[in-house]
């Protein structure tokens, strides 16, 4: 049998305790939180291959706590997804993002939706009733969902991203490369663009394996006539590598961070990076 020392087993017990403790702590806080208003909303441009024009940005929440400080959404979001607080807290994202949306001359919002919220009963009824009271087109509102989305139940999910696209939404296939995807698949859902995970622009200058993938994912989205949003653009190689590639949008820190509302409002006014 196993000798574990009973010093190690209790340092496993208590961490297993705290975990579980910071989890519920996570989801009570969390569940105050729209009320108490600890949500914001951070832009990120996505900015076209040539001009460095802003086309859109992406907004991704962030949660400021008095006990906690900020929590990273990659923390809180999953927490949400596992209880009910992932639609009051969608709900939330998705107003605010469409109220700011109103202030930029012309660009896109691009929203992320968690798997949950996308298999939500009557999903496409509820996003059309937010962006018709928020009176916006959906011309101007990216959907974004993870291939964990849609290939669990693919046929139900071709149907919503179908009936979506029909209202004149743009849908983003996002971390595209990390999930379950099959080509088979890719080509039955209306997709407007695919979006590279950071991973693999991350590896491109390191590992002939990376920039082959990255090759591959802006020749296959080219060849289905889909945009390329590359992602976690950083450097001026990887720029240069991208802009030779054929990538059609960018995102990074390289052109910008996340930013608050008042500077997206500049950068979208200023309609460029350059
Ligand atoms: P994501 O959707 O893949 O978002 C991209 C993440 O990469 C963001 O982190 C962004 O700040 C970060 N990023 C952008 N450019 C760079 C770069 O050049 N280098 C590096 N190292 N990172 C970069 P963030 O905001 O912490 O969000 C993390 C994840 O949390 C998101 O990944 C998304 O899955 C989730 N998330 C964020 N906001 C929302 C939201 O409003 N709703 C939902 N459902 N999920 C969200
Ligand atoms: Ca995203
Ligand atoms: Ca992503
Ligand atoms: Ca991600």
């Amino acid at each position: 049998a196993k000798r574990s020392g009973r010093g190690v087993v209790r340092l496993f017990d208590d961490s297993m305790d705290d975990s579980i403790r910071f989890r519920r702590d996570v989801e009570d806080r969390l569940s105050q939180a729209v009320q108490r208003e600890e949500l914001s909303l951070a832009y990120q441009p996505i900015v076209s291959r040539d001009g460095l024009e802003i086309d859109g940005f992406e907004a991704l929440v962030r949660w400021n706590t008095n006990e906690f400080g900020l929590i990273s959404p990659d923390t809180f979001i999953p927490i949400a997804e596992e209880s009910n607080l992932i639609h009051e807290l969608g709900d939330w994202i998705l107003g605010a993002a469409l109220k700011e949306l109103q202030h930029w001359p012309g660009q896109y919002v691009s929203v992320n939706f968690s798997p949950r919220q996308f298999r939500r009963h009557n999903f496409v009824g509820h996003v059309m009733e937010s962006v018709q009271r928020a009176g916006v087109s959906p011309g101007r509102v990216q959907i974004e969902i993870t291939e964990t989305a849609i290939f669990d139940d693919a046929e139900r999910a071709a149907e919503t991203l179908y009936k979506l696209r029909q209202m004149g939404f743009r849908i983003a296939l996002d971390d595209f490369g990390t999930g379950y995807s099959s080509l088979y698949n890719i080509r039955k859902f209306a997709l407007d663009c695919l979006k590279i995970d950071r991973s693999f622009i991350d590896g491109m200058g390191r590992e002939r394996e990376s920039a082959a993938i990255v090759h591959s994912i802006i020749h296959l989205g080219r060849a289905l006539g889909l945009g390329v949003v590359a992602e976690g653009v950083e450097t001026e190689a990887q720029v240069q590598a991208l802009r030779v590639a054929g990538a059609s949008h960018m995102q990074g820190y390289y052109f910008s961070q996340a930013v608050p509302p008042e500077r997206a409002r500049a950068l979208a006014e200023q309609r460029s990076m350059a």
